[in-house]
Order: C-alpha cells, then sequence, then structure tokens
C-alpha cells in the first residue's frame, strides 16, 4: 500500500536528459516542492510507490521507451498526480500527448516545450499551486505494489496465479462469443500486485515462461459451456518473449489437446511493442502458431508503435484497439473518427476487429454502428473467477442445454 505522506509538494521527474532533468528539480526547489529525478521508466514507476510524489513532470522521448507509454500506464493506475508534459518535440505533438492524458482521464497541469525558461517553467508551477494535491498520486486500491524477483519466484513455486476471465460479445448479435484470460496474483483484490508489474518483473527476470504456462494452465482448466452451439473462444496473452522459447508452441499445442481444446479456439493476443524488434524471427515464430491453427490478435492496437507495418506484415487474425480510443468515443469526434479509421483498416486485411474498455451503453452503440465486430469491458461485465464467470454465464442464458 502507499503510505500517506502528508500534504507537502512533491515533485518526480522523468527525463533522459540529465541536464534538463537537474534544471526543472533545481527550479522547482526554488519554488517550495521536494524533487527526485530518473531517467528511467522502471525507477520511475517505483518511485511511484515509494516517494509518492503530488506531481509529476514527463518527457515525451525518452531512452528506454516514450512519454505516451508512460502515460497510458499511469492512467492505468489511475494515478492523480499533477502531469507536466515535456518535450523538444514541438508544440502540435505536446498537445497531442496533453490531450491523450487528459482523455486517459488525468490531471493534466501543463506543457513545457524545451528549451523552456524559468519563467514558463514557474507560471507552470504556479498553476500547480492551485491544484489540491492528491498524495501518491495512486488510488489506495490499486497501488503500483512492486514485486521482487524472490517474491516471484515464490509465487510460481506456489502455483499463486489464476486466470480471471472477461466475456466478449458480438457487436451484430449481442451473443457471448468467449473471454479474454487475464493473470491474476494471487486473487483480485484490492492491494494484489497488478498484472502489468508482476509481468514486468516477470519479463526482466526470465520467469514469463513459467508465470506464461501457470496462466494459461489455469486458463484453460475451465471449460465453458457452449453458447448456441458454438464454443467459446479463450483470449490468452502472449509476452513477445514467450516467442523466444522455442518449446512453447508444442507445450501449447500439448496443453489444448490434455483440455480436449482445439487450437481453433484459442486467441494469442500479442501487444505491439518495440520488443517485436527481429522481424523475421517474429514472422517465422507467429507463422508457426497460424499453421497450427491458433487465431492472433493484436493487442492495445494504436498506443504502441509501428502498427501499420507489423499490421500488414504480421499473420494477425484479429485486432484489438486499444481502451484509450474506445474510452473517448462518446465525448471526442477525433476518437470517433479514429475507432471508424481503425476498423476499416482491419476490415480490409480481413481482421476481426474488436473494442476493449467499452465502459457505457453509448460506446457499445457507438461501436455497433461504426460494424465493429466484438466487444469487452467493464459495461459488459469485469474479469471474473471461473466460478463468477460461470453464473454470470448461466445467469444471461448464454449457454445450452
Ligand atoms: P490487456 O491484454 O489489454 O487486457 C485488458 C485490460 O483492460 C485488463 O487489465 C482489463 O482488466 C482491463 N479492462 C477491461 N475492461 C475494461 C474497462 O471497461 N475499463 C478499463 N478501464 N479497463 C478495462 P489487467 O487485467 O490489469 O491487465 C493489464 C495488462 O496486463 C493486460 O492488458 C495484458 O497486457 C497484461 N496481462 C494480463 N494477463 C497477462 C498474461 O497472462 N500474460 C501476459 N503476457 N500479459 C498479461
Ligand atoms: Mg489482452
Ligand atoms: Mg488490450
Amino acid at each position: 500500500m502507499v503510505e500517506q505522506r502528508g500534504t507537502s509538494r512533491r515533485l518526480l521527474v522523468l527525463d533522459d536528459e540529465r541536464d534538463v532533468g537537474a534544471t526543472i528539480c533545481m527550479m522547482a526547489r526554488n519554488a517550495g516542492y521536494e524533487t527526485d529525478y530518473t531517467d528511467r521508466i522502471d525507477v520511475f514507476m517505483e518511485r511511484l510507490e515509494t516517494v509518492p510524489p503530488t506531481h509529476v513532470a514527463i518527457d515525451l522521448q525518452l531512452g528506454d521507451g516514450d512519454g505516451i507509454d508512460v502515460i497510458h500506464r499511469l492512467a492505468g493506475l489511475g494515478c492523480r498526480a499533477g502531469l507536466i508534459i515535456v518535450s523538444r518535440l514541438g508544440g502540435r505533438i505536446l498537445e497531442s500527448a496533453a490531450r491523450a492524458a487528459v482523455e486517459n482521464g488525468l490531471r493534466l497541469t501543463g506543457t513545457l516545450a524545451k528549451p523552456f525558461s524559468y519563467a514558463e517553467l514557474k507560471s507552470l508551477l504556479i498553476a500547480a499551486e492551485s491544484q489540491a494535491p492528491e498524495n501518491s498520486g495512486l488510488p489506495a486500491d490499486r497501488s503500483v505494489r512492486s514485486v521482487s524477483e524472490a517474491e516471484l519466484g515464490e509465487a510460481l513455486a506456489a502455483e499463486a496465479f489464476v486466470a480471471h476471465y472477461q466475456p466478449k460479445i458480438s457487436l451484430a448479435t449481442g451473443e457471448l462469443v468467449g473471454f479474454e484470460c487475464l493473470a491474476r496474483w494471487p486473487a483480485d483484490e484490492p492491494g494484489a500486485v497488478a498484472p502489468d508489474v508482476f509481468i514486468r518483473c516477470a519479463e526482466q527476470t526470465g520467469q514469463i515462461h513459467e508465470l506464461t504456462r501457470q496462466v494459461y494452465r489455469s486458463a484453460l482448466a475451465w471449460r465453458p459451456p457452449c453458447a448456441r452451439g458454438k464454443p467459446l473462444k479463450y483470449a490468452l496473452n502472449l509476452s513477445p518473449l514467450n516467442l523466444a522459447d522455442e518449446s512453447f508452441p508444442r507445450w501449447l499445442v500439448d496443453e489444448c489437446e490434455a483440455q480436449g481444446i482445439a487450437p481453433s479456439q484459442v486467441i494469442l493476443e500479442i501487444t505491439e511493442t518495440a520488443s517485436l524488434n527481429n522481424p523475421l524471427v517474429l514472422l517465422e515464430n507467429l507463422t508457426q502458431f497460424r499453421i497450427r491453427g491458433f487465431e492472433l490478435s493484436i493487442d492495445d492496437f494504436g498506443v504502441g508503435y509501428s502498427s501499420m507495418v507489423q499490421l500488414a506484415r504480421l499473420p494477425f487474425s484479429e485486432l484489438k484497439i486499444d481502451r484509450m480510443f474506445v474510452k473517448g468515443l462518446a465525448t471526442s469526434e477525433e476518437s470517433m473518427k479514429i475507432v471508424t479509421a481503425v476498423i476499416g483498416l482491419g476490415h480490409s486485411l480481413g481482421l476481426n476487429v474488436v473494442a476493449e474498455g467499452v465502459e457505457d451503453r453509448t460506446a457499445l452503440e457507438l461501436l455497433a454502428r461504426a460494424g465493429c465486430n466484438q466487444a469487452q469491458g467493464y459495461f459488459i461485465a469485469k474479469p471474473m473467477s471461473h466460478r463468477a464467470a460461470a453464473l454470470w454465464q448461466a445467469s444471461c442464458g448464454w449457454q445450452d442445454g
């Protein structure tokens, strides 16, 4: 849990240009802030918990990622810190990033184009003064509890990881088509370690291979009843690192066979990311999954890297529109235009298009009207244990006999 540390103003700066970071900190200290600086995203995410800030300043171009990624992660964590976006990239890009932050529900304090003057930073910090401080930036039930390699290892040894199930429905018929299976540790309770956190740790420590197998085993162990004679699909998240494990495709085929599940019922979701960086190996591995009968989905489409290139070259069968665009549908004409264009793009490539993060009826109706194939989100149901999912399915009447 995040410790409460009074109401003093604390600024956490993330910038890969050390001198810029130092300048911001120095100016902020003059304005009465406590400051903390790092040039690394992982350290920044950790400090959010250990030294909770009231304000954060983020550069858009970072050595180990980009500011939009960080914004997205802060939004995913429900961060309430005042956000200052800093960049050398010019007004239009800064504006777009600021809009993304606001549409993601973050509290934008302002933007700062490099090089900036002391007066500019000072006026931003004055604006920040009028924003009520919200300590730690993170809601109490969704703290960035970090996790150590050893802790993760112990949880894996105890087989603590389970899958929770979130329904996906057809927008044409309203029928249940399957579930996305999401890793949970050890249970989906307030204060539990968030999937984004333990998955990153597993990727960094090489434990992702065991974690993936444990989650998949848990996910495939529940066999939901068919709906209208059609077997339901399991959407499983795959880390790009899993693709380096040559034994994995065979393991998955055997696991499906042991559970009596056809590969065509399994959709592997891969997030578009910079680490999909060995095009030939990737092309071969992904093609092998398709040859074995699995479906492939490009996850979080629209917020990552080189989407178009990956989409055109790689054998995906499904595209999942990132929830950032879905969230703004009812209020932002731009989000609506983007979502409509992405649906058109997906269809022109012959892909099944899924919208995630559907939180209200308006979004559901707009997506249906725009021709999106499937939807997933809190408006339909939150991720649930298999017991809760079975009850939910029965209560909706989406099961045979
Ligand atoms: P994802 O694959 O994009 O999964 C969707 C995320 O959106 C889930 O977060 C889900 O709980 C959340 N979500 C669903 N509907 C809504 C909604 O209406 N509103 C909002 N605000 N959020 C919604 P979760 O479970 O925290 O997972 C986060 C990410 O962690 C996943 O994003 C996925 O990238 C990763 N992940 C989860 N399980 C696994 C796994 O077994 N293996 C790997 N490699 N990654 C996983
Ligand atoms: Mg997913
Ligand atoms: Mg997603």
